[in-house]
C-alpha cells in the first residue's frame, strides 16, 4: 500500500523559496501533497523551483517579495487566500547572513541584518496567522541556526537575529497554541546552500575555514538542504502534532559539544 502523503491538501507558504533550504523544503512539501506559495526576492529562482514542483504534477505560485516590506507580506498573502483560501503552513527561510564584529558593524548591515531576517520572520507570521487562527489549525516553522546557541563569532548581527527568532518562536507558540496553531524553529548546522558559500569568500583562506566547519560538527561534514527540509517537513506535518515551541537543531551534532 502507498503510504499517505503529509501535506495533502494543504497549502504551504515557504519564504526563500527560491534557493537553499527553502527551495528544497518547498519541493518536498510539494512531494507530499502541499500547494505552494514560493516568496522570494529572487525571481529566477523562483521561477526554476516552481517549474520543478510543476514538472511534477505540483501546484505553485511565486511570489516575487522582500520579506521586510509588510505591504509585501500583506498582498502576499492575500494573494495566497484569492488563489487558494486558505493556509496550512508557515515556512520562514528568507534571510542573509553579512559577518562582522560589532566594533566594525555598521548600522545599515545591522538594520539590513534584522529587517529580512526577524521583521521578515515577524510580518510573514503576522498575516498568515490570520487565517489559520479563523481555521483554527497551522503549522508555522521559522529557521534559526545552531550559532544562536554556540557561535563562532564574526556574525554578530546575524547570530543576534537568530537567537531573537528563537525567542519570538517560543513565545508566540504559547500565545497560539489553544488556537490549534504549532510553531517550531528549525536550526540547521552548516548547510551547503550559497549563503556559506558566501561567507567563505569573506575568509582570508576559505579551504581552511570550509575544512573547520566540516571537522566542528561531530558528524564531521556539513549538511545539506534537503537533510533540513525533512526537518522542516516533520514540523510542518501532522507527524509533529504534539510539538510547539521548540528548536529542533539539524545541526550533525555542532550544539551538542
Ligand atoms: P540561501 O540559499 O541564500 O537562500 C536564502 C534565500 O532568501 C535566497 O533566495 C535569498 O535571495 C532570499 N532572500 C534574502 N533576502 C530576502 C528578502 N529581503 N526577501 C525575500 N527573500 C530574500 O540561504 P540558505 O542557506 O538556504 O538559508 C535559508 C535559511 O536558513 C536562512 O534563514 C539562514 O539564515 C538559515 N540557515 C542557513 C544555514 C546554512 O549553513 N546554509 C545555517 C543555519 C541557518 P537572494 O539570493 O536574491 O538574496
Amino acid at each position: 500500500m502507498l503510504a499517505a502523503m503529509k501535506l495533502e491538501g494543504r497549502v504551504a507558504i515557504v519564504t526563500g523559496a527560491a534557493s537553499g533550504i527553502g527551495a528544497a523544503s518547498a519541493r518536498l512539501f510539494a512531494a507530499e501533497g502541499a500547494r505552494l506559495a514560493l516568496v522570494d526576492l529572487d525571481e529566477k529562482g523562483l521561477g526554476r523551483v516552481a517549474a520543478d514542483i510543476e514538472g511534477r504534477s505540483g501546484q505553485a505560485i511565486t511570489v516575487a517579495a522582500d520579506v521586510s516590506s509588510g505591504s509585501q507580506a500583506r498582498e502576499g498573502v492575500a494573494r495566497v487566500m484569492a488563489t487558494w483560501g486558505r493556509v496550512d503552513v508557515l515556512l520562514t527561510a528568507a534571510g542573509v547572513s553579512l559577518g562582522g564584529t560589532v566594533d566594525s558593524l555598521d548600522e545599515a548591515t545591522w538594520d539590513k541584518t534584522f529587517a529580512v531576517n526577524v521583521k521578515g520572520t515577524y510580518l510573514w507570521v503576522h498575516h498568515a496567522i490570520q487565517p489559520m487562527i479563523a481555521a483554527g489549525s497551522g503549522a508555522i516553522v521559522t529557521v534559526g541556526s545552531q550559532l544562536a546557541q554556540s557561535s563562532l563569532g564574526k556574525n554578530a548581527a546575524y547570530v543576534a537575529s537568530k537567537g531573537a527568532i528563537a525567542s519570538f518562536t517560543k513565545t508566540i507558540a504559547v500565545d497560539h497554541a489553544r488556537q490549534g496553531i504549532r510553531v517550531n524553529a528549525l536550526m540547521p548546522g552548516v548547510i551547503d546552500t550559497p549563503m556559506p558559500a558566501r561567507s567563505l569568500q569573506r575568509q582570508a583562506d576559505p579551504e581552511a575555514a570550509r575544512a573547520f566547519w566540516k571537522q566542528r560538527h561531530p558528524m564531521g561534514r556539513i549538511g545539506q538542504p534537503e537533510e533540513v527540509a525533512k526537518a522542516a517537513l516533520f514540523l510542518a506535518s501532522d507527524d509533529s502534532s504534539f510539538v510547539t515551541g521548540t528548536l529542533l537543531f539539524a545541526d550533525g551534532g555542532w550544539t551538542a559539544h
